[in-house]
């Protein structure tokens, strides 16, 4: 029986005011949720999000890591650096990151083999661009992008490792992918799982992301192979993020 786990993707949205508003106001809702719950914050805000969460069940995670331990990297952040946060997940591989930032396969498998050795979980994307789906690619792409990691971390290393499934173009369009598309396309994510260790397949959450709202959660996350949501835009107000974790 696998957990749902409801992530929240602030991306670059925050205030000092902002963060204390959105943590406390999540805080006040978390007594009866069952699901795993974590946000993901700016860097600047890591530190101020784990102290308002110190001793409740909210989790916090980073949104991005350098695969650098230290050194002359100006602007960027190392794995190290966030675990000394006390901060126990991060997002890879977000769309984003690889559109926006050049983040390859190869560099989105370094970046969870390096999350992994500092003792960080790492939130992993994939998804498929809408004329990757359009073209009927939508297995190819995913594929491709869970192998480079399977290549590189071993399947064993997915007993700590959370899989986010977001196709590109449902990422803030408001166009979510239908249950059944979500469903089918976790299903074969979880197949490639499969080929390796079927017990590992059976316990690595996939999450869905992509245009979830506390409308379209439920049905979504009652999905047999979709474990909870990676949610950006409807993580950014309390209520809409609390009904969202406790659809699960
Ligand atoms: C995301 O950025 O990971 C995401 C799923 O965004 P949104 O929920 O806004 O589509």
């Amino acid at each position: 029986m696998r957990q749902t786990i409801v992530a929240g993707n602030w991306k670059m949205n925050a205030s000092k005011e902002s963060v204390n508003t959105l943590v406390l106001g999540i805080l006040s809702g978390m007594a009866d949720v069952e699901s795993k719950v974590i946000v993901c914050a700016p860097f600047p805000y890591l530190s101020q999000a784990e102290a308002l969460v110190t001793h409740s069940q909210l989790h916090v995670g980073a949104q991005n890591l350098n695969i650098s331990a230290s050194g002359a990297f100006t602007g960027e952040v190392s794995a190290g650096m966030i675990k000394d946060f006390g901060v126990g997940y991060v997002i890879v591989g977000h769309s984003e990151r690889r559109s926006l930032y050049g983040e390859t396969d190869a560099i989105v498998a370094e970046k969870v083999q390096i999350a992994l050795d500092n003792g960080l979980t790492p939130l992993f994307c994939i998804g498929e661009l809408l004329e990757e789906r359009e073209s009927g690619n939508t297995e190819i792409v995913v594929s491709r992008q869970i192998n480079a990691v399977i290549d590189l971390v071993g399947i064993e290393a997915f007993k700590n490792i959370i899989v986010a499934y977001e196709p590109v173009w449902a990422i803030g369009t408001g166009v979510t992918a239908t249950p059944q598309q979500a469903q089918d396309t976790h299903a074969f994510i979880r197949s490639l799982l499969a080929v390796h260790d079927s017990d590992i397949a059976q316990s690595t959450p996939i999450l869905y992301g992509g245009s979830m709202n506390p409308e379209n959660a439920e049905e979504l996350i009652g999905c047999e192979d979709i474990d909870g949501g990676l949610i950006g835009g409807a993580s950014l107000k309390a209520d809409d993020f609390l009904r969202i974790c406790k659809a699960g």
